[in-house]
């Protein structure tokens, strides 16, 4: 572990404290939905909570492959405790002593220090903000190697809100199967976007790795539910390595789950997803508003504020997304908590409350100024 710490993510929330805005977080606000609690509720004291399946509930596994659209036999998926544990089992499978892993720059910067932990080596592909974070082909081409084990891409994307246009998900996936190496696609903000859907490179590539959870759609980060869907020939080792280090998801979880994929909470799931973009909307007018320089972001609750043109002279974002807490005392997280490419932004999530935002965005516009 020597080397890999807690992400600049938690350590800027962690300077925090109760009188702040907080515009750092990675999760709705929203509580989970009122139907799933209401379930869970009515229903705990008959369910036999001992361990589940190692892979999870069947019925849960075939719910989670029927939502996917296109042709998955259960028996190629996973539960697992959240997407967090999905990309874990899937790099430990993946990665060989030594391999390379692609992983965006910008990105999830859990990402780079689990291909780490698995004994591989992160290589960044440039996703670039003066074209909107889109998917640059070149670039992850240019970054390929003999020693690719894999290939990450997250679309919507943290910390960007882009959504890959299907064509360039379609070009990547055959490239990447052209070379036999496959992609680890990460789909947790697969719900939340606002203009075209996402497409999933698993419905090109046959040996695409899908990476999932319920936290994002249906504000359930605390459930640690998600799971991972993978080639026939790789569930058995995941399945080992899943066993050895979690046994199984909770089985509340699980039972929470079904409900939520049948479709128990749709109304309220999409009540909260409609609310989001009227607060994306919002933080756009406000941004606007200020006068300040940000990329669209057509999914997720992330915008990345451009910070570099107001501030030339202030140093990094880590130092100026400091300074910005002490003085005005908003969390945003800079932008380089994502890599050296996110360096110029600072992210902030308009999943916090309509009056925060448009205070947060204010004082972020005066400091700027000052
Ligand atoms: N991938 C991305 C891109 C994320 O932003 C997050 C959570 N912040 C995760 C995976 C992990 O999600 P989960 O709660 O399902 O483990």
């Amino acid at each position: 572990m020597e080397g890999i710490e807690k992400t600049l993510i938690r350590q800027m929330n962690d300077l925090a404290d109760g009188s702040c805005l907080n515009l750092g977080l990675g999760e709705l606000r929203f509580p989970t939905p009122r139907a799933i609690l209401d379930h869970v509720r009515d229903h705990i004291g008959s369910w036999r909570l001992g361990y589940t399946p190692n892979e999870g509930f069947r019925e849960l596994k075939e719910l989670i492959a029927a939502r996917h659209g296109w042709a998955v036999e259960p028996g190629r998926v996973c539960v697992t405790n959240g997407a967090q544990e999905a990309l874990f089992a899937a790099l430990m499978v993946l990665v060989d002593s030594g391999d390379d892993v692609l992983v965006p720059d910008p990105g999830y910067p859990a990402y780079a220090s689990i291909v780490k932990m698995a004994g591989g080596v992160p290589r960044s592909y440039a996703l670039n903000g003066a074209s909107g974070f889109a998917l640059d082909i070149g670039a992850v081409e240019a970054a390929l190697s003999p020693s690719t084990a894999a290939v990450i891409i997250n679309c919507p994307h943290n910390p960007t809100g882009a959504v890959y246009d299907r064509e360039s998900v379609r070009v990547l996936a055959a490239l990447c199967d052209s070379r036999g190496i496959p992609i680890i696609s990460d789909e947790v903000y697969a719900a939340i976007y606002y203009d075209r859907a996402p497409t999933s490179p698993a419905f090109f590539s046959p040996r695409c790795v899908v990476v999932d959870s319920l936290s994002k759609t249906y504000s359930m980060t605390g459930w640690r539910l998600g799971w991972c869907i993978v080639p026939e020939d790789m569930i058995s080792p995941l399945a080992a390595f899943h066993q050895l280090s979690v046994t199984c998801a909770s089985a509340v979880s699980q039972h929470a789950a079904m409900f939520a994929l049948r479709g128990g909470a749709d109304a309220e799931k999409d009540d909260n997803l409609r609310e989001l973009a009227r607060r994306r909307d919002l933080a756009i007018a406000c941004l606007k508003r200020n006068g300040l320089a940000f990329v669209e972001p057509a999914g997720t609750f992330y915008i990345m504020v451009d910070v570099t043109t107001r501030r030339p002279r202030f140093g990094t974002s880590l130092d100026l997304a400091k300074a910005f807490l002490a003085r005005e005392k908003v969390v945003t997280i800079p932008g380089s908590a994502f890599g050296a490419r996110g360096e110029g932004y600072l992210r902030i999530s308009f999943a916090a409350a309509p009056a925060d935002i448009e205070e947060g965005v204010r004082r972020l516009a005066r400091f700027l100024q000052n």
